[in-house]
């Protein structure tokens, strides 16, 4: 029996559909918009907040199955509401979409809790660390020579943040002197001093990932994401061999065996989890022991506040992808965001749950479900 000052009254959930500010893409997919799906938790007078970046069809899925998995219980038993909302979902398909509602719901839970609670989720997850470190992520290939520059600029000498990543792999893979041109660009703007990051998106073969991973070296690259598509765990391993960066990949990992699968090809030299789809903190924290077995380190992929909270308390933990997009979009919409400016973050010790409120009403011209 739950208590009944923390049981679970109410599991409500919204959609937005934010433009971007113009045409952008990767290697092998563009958008005009980016949709975050908002779910609030009602319990003993608090509410939680969590947020997955997905399809508006999630909040269906919210507001039906997983809504009634979880309420009426105590929200102090988080993990037994995750497996319930897990074991619910079984005939539905928890991979993708599914995933990222329960990611949501599970993040919520876990702010709910520490409001109850009077204690940061940070604590709640177990903090290890102070503060953890960044890194500016955008480059997109619809940008020109200005744009990128000036997004560089940006990052490295307004805000003084030492890492920055760029979309390379341009339509498929097809455009290898452009990419390259433009690895050119972003070294020659940032200086010798600051780390390079390039992500493919799984734009290239294997044979031509290799071999512009190792062209890369001549500009100091130091991590080559996603050179071929993340569904091809040989080929990861097989660019690896060739190529002085470590190569990464993770960000579709819905659930825990995707993960092992991954590690246990030899992918990747650093996973890489995006907690709003891996399945929320819960899930994170499985995957993060499960890399700390192999030696291996854990990149949080986007959804940069929430990745915070959890990232404090993952011991193998290296870095924080602050990608453009939800920038923009959760500096807008979120009371209590983080600052990357000096390229870490630290959440604070004090307040309660992750300590964000998502401002509703401004937001409200952007709903779409
Ligand atoms: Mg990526």
């Amino acid at each position: 029996m739950a208590d009944r000052g923390r049981v679970i009254e109410g599991v409500r959930a919204a959609a937005y559909r934010i433009d971007t500010p113009g045409p952008e893409a990767d290697g092998t997919l563009s958008w005009n918009s980016t949709t975050m799906v908002v779910v609030w938790i009602r319990c003993g007078g608090v509410e939680g907040l969590g947020w997955t970046y997905a399809d508006a069809t999630c909040v269906g899925l919210i507001h039906t199955v997983l809504a009634d998995a979880v309420r009426g219980r105590d929200v102090l038993d988080v993990v037994a509401c995750w497996h319930e909302m897990q074991r619910r979902v079984r005939n539905l398909g928890r991979v993708g979409l599914v995933s990222c509602a329960i990611s949501a719901v599970d993040i919520a839970l876990w702010d709910a809790a520490g409001r109850l609670l009077g204690l940061p989720v940070s604590t709640l997850l177990g903090r290890v660390h102070e503060e953890v470190d960044i890194y500016g992520s955008g480059g997109f290939t619809t940008y020109d020579d200005a744009q990128l520059i000036a997004q560089l600029d940006g990052w490295v000498h307004e805000q003084g943040i030492p890492r920055v990543k760029i979309k390379i792999g341009e339509s498929w893979g097809s455009r290898v002197a452009r990419d390259l041109d433009r690895v050119r660009l972003a070294r020659g703007t940032i200086g010798d001093d600051v780390e390079l990051f390039v992500d493919a998106n799984g734009g290239y073969p294997v044979g031509l990932a290799g071999r512009v991973g190792q062209r890369l070296a001549d500009w100091d690259v130091s991590w080559f994401e996603e050179p071929v598509s993340s569904d091809d765990l040989d080929g990861l391993r097989r660019v690896r061999e060739v190529v002085a960066a470590d190569v990464a990949a993770g960000e579709y990992g819905y659930d825990l065996p995707y993960f092992a699968r991954m590690i246990q090809a030899e992918a990747v030299d650093c996973v890489q989890v995006d907690v709003t789809r891996c399945g929320g903190f819960t899930e994170w924290r499985r995957v993060a022991a499960l890399a700390a077995a192999h030696n291996l380190q854990i990149s949080a992929h986007c959804a940069p506040n929430l990745s915070a909270h959890v990232a404090v308390a993952t011991p193998n933990f290296r870095h924080i992808e602050w990608f453009a997009d939800h920038e923009r979009i959760e500096s807008t919409y979120l009371a209590g965001h983080l600052d990357p400016a000096g390229g870490r973050v630290s959440p604070p010790r004090s307040g309660a749950g992750h300590g964000m409120g998502f401002l509703s009403k401004n937001a409200e011209p952007n709903r779409i479900a």
